[in-house]
């Protein structure tokens, strides 16, 4: 039997996600040693890869231009309106998030374009415009507000994944809000069937010399007059080194971007292996594995490692990263914490009991109680028992495992991520872990 490795930190960071890479990032740049640990890619990895903070809750549906807030304005009127939203739930503390996405857009400087003030408006493949506050280099170029002269929807030939004329029908629609004139071309990229390609393989497909280019050029022959940027599948390369977009916008000669990803997403996958280089680069120790242990300050085992901090952070994600499960009622699965549901202005671990199907609403756009189950935590990030009370000394949570927003489909589920774990990275690097 192999004895196990014996590991102390000053802080265990649980999850390899956007919160607990940040988390871990921000903990090690305030001088703690820290260990994360982290069973496989979550729902990271699986994002548009655009980092969604705060849509303006005032806008009309369909008029995402005109709400062009800076996000901490925006936060500050969806935590106004929605009390359990993190963004609500800390108080005087959401004010650090400029600070955090500065944090991140940092950190994450070689994938991420540097920020605006403003969210820039990126298009979907369904051909609406979504706000995000901080997106990787390949996506800039798209951002609607920002276009000189027309937008081009280039569609690969024979390539399932994007239907051009209906990507641009649709935004067509936001040219009397500011947004540009939009066409759609299909453009063939010399690859042989793309149509049996996955979005992984295209991407892979695009890196080696000339295939860019070749792209670059089908897209330059296919330009309507007047063309600004043209916007392409997102499939733009795996390896940000291998420059992809900047080697088919160079051939094409005009600025080309990504359209936002549905899954599965090759700009997700490309936002995990940042975080990734990130930590390595920091000097962040990685342990691969699920985590089994008692809490701060007890050995806890992740594979043949005994590792022993006395704060963590939990960043263990929702439903696809595993930090919530649903067996028979909906339970946090580490260290047996209570997982609250919010319904109307109700809140609580009697609603969490519930049968899953008695916590979803025929009306999509009306509140989802079991897509915002999770964790419930007071305003310094400490989860909290049935009573109300922190639960542990030492213990932090951020990201998609706090309760209280939609992670998935609510517009906030990165920019949480990065706000709440860099609040608690932070704290859980300070030894009394608390302010
Ligand atoms: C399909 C989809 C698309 C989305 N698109 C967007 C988008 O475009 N923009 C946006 O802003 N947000 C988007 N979101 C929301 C956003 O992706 C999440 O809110 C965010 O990624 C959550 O990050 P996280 O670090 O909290 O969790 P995750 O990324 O899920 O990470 C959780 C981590 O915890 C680890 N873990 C869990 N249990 C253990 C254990 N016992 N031991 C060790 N490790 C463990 C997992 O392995 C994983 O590494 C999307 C979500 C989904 C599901």
């Amino acid at each position: 039997m192999v004895s196990p490795r014996a590991v102390a930190a000053d802080v265990l960071v649980v999850g390899g996600g956007m919160a607990g890479a940040i988390a871990a990032l921000a903990a090690r740049e305030a001088g703690a040693r820290v260990v994360l640990a982290r069973r496989a890619p979550g729902a990271t990895a699986l994002s548009s890869g655009a980092i969604g903070v705060a849509p303006d809750p005032l806008a009309l549906p369909g008029e995402p231009l005109r709400a062009a807030r800076e996000p901490l304005e925006a936060a500050r009127r969806l935590a106004r309106l929605r009390p359990d939203h993190p963004y609500a739930v800390l108080g005087e503390r959401l004010g650090a998030l400029p600070e955090a996405l500065a944090f991140a857009a940092r950190v994450l400087a070689p994938l991420l374009a540097p920020p605006l003030e403003r969210p820039r408006f990126l298009a979907t493949p369904f051909g609406t415009a979504v706000p995000a506050a901080l997106c990787q280099r390949s996506q800039a170029a798209g951002d609607l507000l920002a276009v000189d002269g027309a937008l081009v929807v280039a569609g690969l030939r024979g390539h399932l994944g994007l239907d051009a004329a209906l990507a641009a029908a649709g935004l067509e629609r936001y040219r009397a809000r500011g947004g540009p004139r939009a066409f759609a071309v299909e453009v063939d990229p010399g690859l042989g069937e793309v149509g049996l390609f996955r979005p992984h393989e295209l991407a892979r497909a695009l890196e080696p010399p000339g295939a860019a280019e070749a792209l670059g050029r089908a897209i330059r022959a296919a330009l309507p007059a007047g063309a600004g940027a043209a916007l392409v599948p997102p499939v733009l390369g795996l390896r940000p080194e291998a420059r992809v977009p900047e080697r088919v916008a160079a051939a094409a000669g005009i600025p080309v971007a990504e359209l936002l990803a549905d899954v599965p997403s090759v700009p997700g996958v490309r936002l995990q292996a940042a975080l990734e280089a990130a930590l390595a680069a920091a000097g962040v120790e990685v342990v691969q594995g699920a985590l089994q242990g008692a809490g701060p300050g007890k050995p806890a085992m992740v594979g043949a490692d005994e590792i022993t901090a006395p704060r963590w952070v939990l960043a263990t994600g929702r439903f696809v990263g595993g930090g919530v499960v649903r067996r028979g009622t909906l339970r946090e699965p580490v260290l047996g914490l209570p997982v609250q549901a919010a319904e109307g202005r109700e809140a609580g671990v009697d609603l969490a009991a519930r049968p899953a199907a008695s916590l979803t609403g025929a009306a999509r756009s009306g509140p989802q109680p079991l897509l915002s189950a999770g964790l419930r935590v007071d305003a310094l990030l400490r989860p909290l028992d049935g009573r109300g009370r922190p639960a542990a000394d030492g213990l932090f949570a951020a990201g998609a495992v706090l309760g209280g927003h939609e992670q998935a489909s609510d517009g906030t589920g990165l920019g949480v991520a990065i706000l709440t774990g860099y609040l608690a990275g932070r704290a859980a690097a300070r030894p009394g872990g608390g302010e």
